[in-house]
């Protein structure tokens, strides 16, 4: 029996792509595919060729990450197109095979592994630096199968985003399991919305007099904490939890023997960027948020 034909078909096609980077989380909601957006928005500003395969059949939120909601796959002799952002970066998810932005798939393993297999044998990348793939959370159909159509030896490695929290810490360790029972090299662990950011004041209570200069300082003062105080002990609270977790990663990778990468805080600006499809590295906005990734992307 000669090799399977698919296969050699995707080798073909991976022929062109430099590195294969996979980015892996243990649960949903972590970060994972905001990481893969802007890991790809950095990667493409180094002038690096990128491409974005998203293959979160459950939940591709990669479309609206890279603001390319309502895109669609086109189909030339070649293969199947991507959907290009800037130039130097090209998408494919599932996202752009659903008719609206509110269906749903819901498919068995056999079909996801189907479409898998199709967007590796089918879409022409052209020449690619890195293969930046975003997977589903956990360990299922669709990372067994990429594992299995591209081989181990072909993915160069595998980052895994979590929360510094024990319970997204546990699936990690899941996830790190499955990297070294597939022969997957893991290249490290982000620990993502790891400390809530300064909040911002906000200068309402401020007084000004008509030369300009403040006063009644103590009572703005007053009158803001008045009005803050409840806010400012939730933020207390809130932040006193995420204070006790944080650097839960770097001690479970050192357990697990795995780099650790680094911390991104909580940073609503992030958050923002991720909403408009746009890269946090272009303005000084993720002040918190950008200058971590960076760090984070530089080691890799
Ligand atoms: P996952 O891919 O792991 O399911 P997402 O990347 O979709 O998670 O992120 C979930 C939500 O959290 C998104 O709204 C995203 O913008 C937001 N988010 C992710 N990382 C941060 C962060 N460091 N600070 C603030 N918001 C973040």
């Amino acid at each position: 029996k000669g090799p399977d034909p698919d296969l050699v078909v995707i080798a073909e096609r991976m022929a062109n792509v430099k590195h294969k980077i996979f980015v892996l989380s243990g649960k949903g909601g972590v970060g994972k595919s905001t990481f893969s957006a802007q890991l790809s928005f950095a990667l493409a500003a180094m002038d690096f060729q990128i491409g974005l395969l998203d293959i979160d059949i459950c939940g591709p939120s990669i479309p609206k990450m890279l603001g390319l909601e309502g895109q669609g796959i086109r189909e030339n002799n070649l293969g199947w197109s991507p959907v290009y952002v800037d130039g130097n970066i090209r998408v494919i998810s599932i996202g752009f095979l659903l008719p609206g932005p509110d269906e749903a798939v819901v498919w068995r393993g056999p079909r996801k592994t189907g479409l898998i297999k199709n967007f590796l044998k089918d879409v022409y990348w052209n020449e690619l630096d890195f293969l930046v793939v975003d997977t589903p959370p956990g360990t299922s159909d669709e990372q067994i199968s990429i594992v299995q159509f591209l081989g181990a030896t072909g993915i160069d490695g595998a980052i895994i985003v979590t929360t510094p929290q024990q319970v997204s810490l546990i699936d990690v360790r899941k996830e790190i399991t499955f990297c070294k029972n597939v022969g997957v090299k893991v290249l490290g662990v982000v620990e993502n919305m790891s400390g809530l950011c300064q909040p911002l004041m906000d200068f309402k209570f401020m007084r000004m007099t008509e030369t300009g200069e403040h006063t009644d300082i103590s009572e703005w003062v007053r009158e803001y904490l008045r009005e803050k105080a409840p806010v400012l002990q939730n933020l207390i609270a809130c932040s006193e939890v995420f204070d006790s977790s944080s650097g839960g990663a770097e001690k479970m990778c050192r357990e697990m023997d795995v780099p650790f990468l680094g911390k991104v805080p909580l940073d609503p600006q992030l958050c923002k960027a991720a909403e408009e499809g746009r890269s946090c590295f272009i303005d000084n906005k993720c002040q918190l948020s950008a200058p971590a990734l960076k760090t984070i992307i530089e080691k890799l």
